[in-house]
C-alpha cells in the first residue's frame, strides 16, 4: 500500500526493526524514573537538537500530541488572552480551544492565497502569546521564513508560538525566530502517532516560571522541572521516544532533508498543474506548502480519484474542513520514497491525462 495521507502518514520502514530492538533491549518495561529511561531521554534530546538544528538553549519537552501543546501553552503562558493568526482548520481549532480557556483571546483570519499580513495585524498590546500555524495541513499553505522574521521583528516583546506539526523534521525551521515550536510525530517524523515534541526558548521558560501556573499535570513549569532531569510529569510514551531516538540517529541532518522535500514539492506542483481537470488549491506560489500538496477538482472527480487510487493500493489524503469534498491532499513527507511518487504520477497519467 502506498500511503500519501498527511497524518497519520507512512512510517519509516525501519520502524519494524526498531520495534524488535525495543523489545529485546527491555526498554518497553523500564521505569520512567530509572537510569535507563533517563539516559535514553537525554540522548534523544541531544539528537533532536543536533539533527533538527534546534538552538542549544531551547528546552525540549515530550507531550502526547500537538493538540495537548495547544492547551499547555494557553494554560501556562497566558492569564488573559492569546492572539491567533490563522487561515485554516488547525489554526482555527487552536483559537477555539484558547477561547474556551481564556474568553478574551482573539482571532485574526487571513486568506489562503495571501501571505500572513504582518504589517497590518491589529494585535492588542496586552496579548500574552501570538499563535500561528507554520504549515496549515488542512489547506496546504505555509508561512514563509521571511514572514516569520517580519513577525518576530514587529512583535519583539511578545512570545510567539508556532504549530509546526506537519513541517518539523521535514523543513529546516529557524527556531530562533519564535519562542515555542511543536509537532506530533505522525507527520514529518515518520513515526506512529502518540507523541508530541515541543521546543521552548529561554524567554518562554522564564515566562512560565514567572507565571508559575501549577494547576495541571501538564503545567509547563512542572514539565520544565521534571525535564531538568530528562523526565516527564507522567509516564510517557516510552516506546515512541525510543523509536524517535533510533530514527533520528539514522537520518541525515535537516538541511539535506529540507532540500530534498523542497525539490520534490516543486516537481509535484509542476506535475499536477498539467491536468486540465485539476487545479492547485493554493494559487499563490509564495505560500504553497512544501510538505502538504492540496489539489482541487470537482467533488465527483475527487471521489473517483480517491476510490480508484485505493483500488490500486494508493491512499490519497482526504480534503479537510471546508475543502473536505472538493480537494485531496498528497503528503510530501521524508519517509515516503521518490519511487513511490513516480508510481503515483504513473497512476495519474494513466487514468487522468
Ligand atoms: C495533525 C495536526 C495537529 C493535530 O495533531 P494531533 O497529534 O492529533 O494532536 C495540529 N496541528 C496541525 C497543523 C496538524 O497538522
Amino acid at each position: 500500500m502506498l500511503n500519501f495521507y498527511p497524518g497519520p502518514s507512512k512510517v519509516y520502514p525501519e520502524i519494524r526493526n526498531y520495534l524488535l530492538d525495543a523489545y529485546d533491549e527491555g526498554i518497553l518495561s523500564t521505569p520512567h524514573r530509572g537510569e535507563q529511561f533517563v539516559q535514553m531521554s537525554r540522548a534523544v534530546v541531544g539528537s533532536i537538537k543536533r539533527k533538527l538544528n534546534i538552538p542549544q538553549d531551547y528546552q525540549i519537552f515530550f507531550t502526547s500530541s500537538a493538540t495537548e501543546c495547544w492547551e499547555i501553552l494557553i494554560q501556562s503562558l497566558t492569564k488573559q488572552k492569546s492572539s491567533h493568526v490563522y487561515n485554516g482548520s488547525f489554526g482555527e481549532k487552536w483559537f477555539q480551544y484558547a477561547k474556551l480557556l481564556r474568553p478574551k483571546s482573539e482571532g485574526i483570519k487571513f486568506d489562503v492565497n495571501e501571505a500572513m499580513p504582518v504589517e497590518d495585524l491589529q494585535i492588542s498590546s496586552d496579548t500574552e502569546l501570538i499563535c500561528f500555524t507554520q504549515n496549515e495541513t488542512s489547506n496546504g499553505t505555509q508561512v514563509t521564513p521571511t514572514t516569520i522574521l517580519n513577525l518576530h521583528n514587529r512583535f519583539r516583546d511578545t512570545l510567539i508560538a508556532v504549530d509546526a506539526t506537519s513541517s518539523m523534521a521535514g523543513l529546516n525551521l529557524k527556531l530562533i525566530k519564535a519562542d515555542i515550536w511543536y509537532a506530533s510525530v505522525q507527520k514529518c517524523f515518520g513515526l506512529p502517532a502518540g507523541l508530541g515534541i515541543m521546543a521552548c526558548s529561554p524567554r518562554a521558560i522564564f515566562r512560565a516560571k514567572q507565571m508559575n501556573e501549577r494547576g495541571h499535570y501538564n503545567s509547563l513549569v512542572s514539565m520544565y522541572e521534571k525535564m531538568l532531569n530528562y523526565q516527564t510529569t507522567h509516564t510517557p510514551n516510552v516506546l515512541n521516544i525510543y523509536l524517535l531516538k533510533r530514527m533520528l540517529e539514522d537520518r541525515p541532518f535537516i538541511k539535506a532533508i529540507d532540500q530534498d522535500l523542497t525539490d520534490r514539492a516543486q516537481e509535484l506542483y509542476t506535475f499536477f498543474e498539467q491536468f486540465s481537470d485539476l487545479k492547485l488549491l493554493v494559487e499563490n506560489e509564495e505560500v504553497r506548502s512544501k510538505t502538504v500538496i492540496a489539489i482541487e477538482a470537482s467533488e465527483r472527480l475527487v471521489d473517483d480519484m480517491k476510490k480508484r487510487a485505493l483500488y490500486h493500493n494508493i491512499r490519497l489524503g482526504n480534503g479537510y474542513g471546508p475543502w473536505a469534498r472538493n480537494t485531496f491532499r498528497v503528503a510530501n513527507f521524508p519517509a515516503i520514497q521518490d519511487e513511490e511518487y513516480e508510481e503515483l504520477k504513473r497512476f495519474f497519467l494513466h487514468y487522468y491525462a
